[in-house]
């Protein structure tokens, strides 16, 4: 771990509330408002379309598609989780990750513009491809590990990366993509969803945007979709903005209230959970039908150097392949403490075949695993029996 990284969090909270350098504290305090005689902690969610509105059309609260105070406070609180201490950046939530990807992408790149993509990345991407691509965009791709989009970066507009990668795990040098990147007038954004901010800081490693899925670790329940971009520059930030205001991809109230909330516990959820998956890794490891174990925080894991360099903690998620796609089905079935659902970052433990939606270039066997908040033993005794119970 990287304690220089972590405990560099000493500033002050947007509104001037004291915020502990722990980040344990930061996230029970995330985004609270002053404290208010007779008022609550986190004020409940604001269900308004339109607000009282007299005379000359002034902000901040006007229109329920351009702001919304439940979404100011989530806002707050992402922020200082994504840089703390930093008062120089400006947080969006959307309604998904998606909508938070796309309004990053389409609101920078114009006809003509270049792109680099991973090509490893989230399953959805090869469609937002073809829609750049539609819209006059020149679209390259590589995959994350070895840094390879390093060689397709020259006359591009804008590099996305996503690291780790979903579902390979796979982890490349943020530092050192966006120094090439910044060097060749390219702005650099980072997919933060499977680290969540608490496992990797993509603006102090220097990136312009961090963009990230909030239906996962970050909410940990499994009940909402959310999405945010967080970005230092102003001018880039305000297209972003202007592009959700153009789309209406906004967060309900009541997600963004359900957001916040869950973020109290996003220390708790994220150690215990990660702590978890290393100890799933180092159990599967030992398996003989196990192969292509991937964790980046096992030592002898490719991702590990870099990893351990960049990210502060290692995330949920281990990834594997079992011998054949009828062995992984019959493990699937076997396991009672694991759901088989897609998705990933929950308090309860899910896994799936990955390959049974295409578009992964995984092997057949392959499996995503998302280590939830059961007690370790537990999960790990679980896995084992359907190991055993699977075999041929
Ligand atoms: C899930 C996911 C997304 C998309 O998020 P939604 O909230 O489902 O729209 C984007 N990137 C990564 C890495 C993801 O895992």
């Amino acid at each position: 771990m990287n304690d220089s990284a972590r405990n560099n969090a000493d500033g002050t909270g947007a509104e001037g509330s004291p915020v502990g350098t722990g980040d344990g504290t930061r996230a029970v305090r995330a985004g609270l408002p002053e404290p208010v005689k007779h008022e609550p902690t986190l004020p409940g969610p604001v269900f308004a379309a339109h607000f009282h509105l007299p005379g000359e059309p002034t902000g901040p609260y006007t229109y329920g598609r351009d702001e919304n105070p439940t979404w100011t406070h989530l806002e707050r609180a992402i922020g200082e989780l994504e840089a703390p201490a930093r008062d120089d950046v400006e947080t969006l939530v959307f309604a998904s990750g998606m909508a938070a990807i796309s309004s990053v992408l389409f609101s920078q790149l114009r006809a003509g513009d270049t792109a680099v993509l991973p090509d490893d990345g989230y399953q959805v991407l090869p469609l937002v491809r073809a829609q750049l691509e539609a819209y006059g965009i020149e679209v390259r791709t590589a995959p994350t590990g070895g840094d390879s989009q390093l060689d397709v970066l020259d006359g591009a507009k804008l590099l996305w990366i996503e690291t780790p990668s979903n579902p390979g795990l796979d982890v490349c040098d943020v530092r050192r993509l966006v120094d090439a990147a910044h060097a060749r007038g390219a702005l650099v954004a980072v997919d933060n969803t499977l680290a969540t901010p608490l496992g990797q800081r993509p603006l102090e490693l220097g990136a312009d945007f961090s963009v990230a899925s909030g239906t996962k670790q970050l909410t940990g329940h499994g009940d909402i979709l959310l999405g945010y971009v967080a970005g230092r520059d102003t001018g880039a930030m305000t297209a972003v903005r202007r592009w959700r205001k153009i789309v209406g991809a906004i967060p309900g109230p009541m997600e963004a209230w359900l957001a916040h909330r869950s973020i109290a516990t996003l220390q708790l959820r994220v150690d215990r959970q990660n702590a978890t998956a290393l100890k799933v890794a180092e159990a599967l490891s030992a398996r003989p039908e196990v192969t292509g174990l991937r964790y980046p925080g096992l030592p002898d894991d490719p991702s590990y150097r870099i990893a351990s360099q960049q990210m502060l903690r290692f995330g949920c998620v281990v990834s594997f392949t079992l011998p054949t796609r009828a062995r992984a089905d019959r493990f699937l079935d076997a396991l009672r403490l694991v759901d088989d659902a897609t998705s990933f970052g929950g308090v309860r433990s899910t896994a799936e075949r990955r390959g049974r939606w295409g578009g992964d270039a995984v092997p057949e066997g392959f499996i995503r695993l998302s280590v939830g908040a059961e007690d370790p033993e537990d999960l790990v005794a679980d896995l084992l029996r359907a190991l055993e119970e699977s075999a041929d």
